[in-house]
């Protein structure tokens, strides 16, 4: 059999899960190609401990080089345009080839469709973002900081309430706590709402113990950084002296281009196998639009969450579909719907929600108690990510497995 190509646009959680699995179940005939602009790899979930001073960018950034199984060709380049008539990719000056294409492209934050965001707003949705947000609460010395949601769907649902919960502990330990004001606002009618009520009611509590005041139905409209004034959609302004914003996320313009996407911006899949409406084109992640079973209102239906927990189950099913339809036997693995998250709340201390998000009539979510368990579940996990292939990650991944299977939840590795 001839060698096929399996082009992925996108290094990201998706994309490097998909690139290693595939690697190890293909034979070295066949080529495993990433496309990725960024030559490092940052790990997301470790921007909460980067703005409050806990990691450094060095320890929670990688070279993508490093985070691929030997045999993954990495092609540092921006994609450009898909031809699929043609089965290629436009990637700079390069066109290449490909019999099976996975998008992992994630999302793009564009906080210059609210006024004044860009301009007015700290945010811990980027690496760089983050590192100029850091500075900022070293320096802030006392007043009002808003945490905004500015805008729906944005990755990971709970990391507003975190970084929240974070910011809270940081203002502790700088034994400043008395003299900032900490409000979280979002269009959400609760934190966390694809959840359920149980799950939301949880994380306000949470929020509440840390002193962080919740407006839900906050639609953000406009920011005035002169007068440091927030417009909401119907609401009162409110003032702040210091503003940490969830960016409006938009799907990448290449998928646009291409009549990947939805009127959204999003690339609809089959929910279980992840194929586009193309032959032989897979979406993950971020980029990809789900409904699931349920609304929080009468005319919003849910979507499955961005989230890496997702991305990642999404990825290790697209790699062992295409290796199965290339290698044989053929398999009839899909995506499921489970899902969990460990949410922060500072002071070493850990919630964790988990459960199905298929699940009828709406998604079944669990919560275990708040502890320093999964708290330490985080940390193995990004250690984990972020470790090169060998011993280390090998260790780190048995003690992962069987952390989890002690406590009964799946974690996917
Ligand atoms: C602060 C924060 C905390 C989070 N915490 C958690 C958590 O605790 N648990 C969890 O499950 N999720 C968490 N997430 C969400 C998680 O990081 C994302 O859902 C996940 O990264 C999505 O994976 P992906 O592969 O779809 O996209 P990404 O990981 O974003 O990867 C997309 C990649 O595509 C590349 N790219 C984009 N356009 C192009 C192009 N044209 N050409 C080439 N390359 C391109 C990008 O550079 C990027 O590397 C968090 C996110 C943030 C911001």
């Amino acid at each position: 059999m001839a060698g096929k190509t399996i082009l992925i646009l996108g290094g990201g959680v998706g994309g490097l899960i998909a690139a290693n699995e595939l690697r190890r179940r293909l034979p070295q005939e066949h080529r495993i190609v990433v496309v990725e602009k960024n030559a490092l790899h940052a790990f997301a979930p470790s921007f909460l401990w980067l703005m409050t001073g806990d990691r450094t960018v060095e320890q929670i950034t990688r070279p993508v080089r490093h985070l691929v199984r030997p045999g993954v060709e990495v092609i540092q380049a921006e994609a450009r345009g898909i031809d699929h008539s043609r089965r290629c990719v436009e990637a700079d000056t390069r066109r290449l080839p490909y019999d099976y294409l996975i998008i992992s492209l994630g999302a793009e934050m564009v906080p210059e469709v609210i006024p004044g965001l860009a301009e007015g707003a700290h945010t811990f949705y980027t690496l760089d973002g983050t590192v100029k947000l850091r500075d900022a609460l070293r320096v802030f010395d006392g007043g009002r900081v808003a945490v905004v949601v500015s805008a729906l769907p944005y990755k990971c649902p709970g990391a507003p309430p975190e970084g929240a919960m974070l910011i809270a502990d940081f203002f502790t330990r700088r034994r400043l706590r008395d003299k900032v004001d900490l409000h979280l606002f979002t269009p959400e009618p609760q934190p966390m709402p694809v959840a359920g009520p149980l799950l939301g009611g949880a994380v306000r509590q949470m929020l509440e113990t840390k002193g962080v005041t919740f407006h839900p139905l906050h639609k953000l409209t406009a920011v005035d950084p002169q007068t440091r004034e927030l417009s909401f959609e119907g609401k009162e302004p409110v003032r702040y002296d210091l503003l940490v914003a969830i960016p409006p996320h938009r799907g990448p313009h290449l998928i646009r281009q291409a009549g990947l996407a939805n009127e959204a911006g999003w690339i609809p899949v089959d929910r279980a196998t992840l194929i586009t409406q193309h032959e032989n084109v897979y979406a993950l992640g971020d980029v990809t639009a789900i409904p699931i079973p349920g609304r929080w209102k009468a005319e919003v239906p849910l979507m499955l969450p961005k989230a890496g927990v997702f991305a990642h189950a999404q990825a290790e099913v697209v790699a062992h579909r295409i290796a199965a339809e290339i290698a044989g036997p053929g398999v009839s693995e899909t995506f499921c719907g489970d899902g969990y998250c460990m949410l922060e709340a500072g002071e070493g201390l850990a919630g964790f929600a988990f459960g199905n998000f298929f699940a009828e009539p709406s998604p079944e979510i669990q919560l275990r108690k708040i502890g320093r368990a999964w708290h330490m579940g985080k940390v193995l996990f990004e250690q984990w990510w972020l470790a090169p292939f060998g011993l280390r990650r090998e260790t780190l991944r048995l003690a992962l497995k069987l952390g989890g299977k002690a406590l009964g939840i799946p974690i996917v590795l």
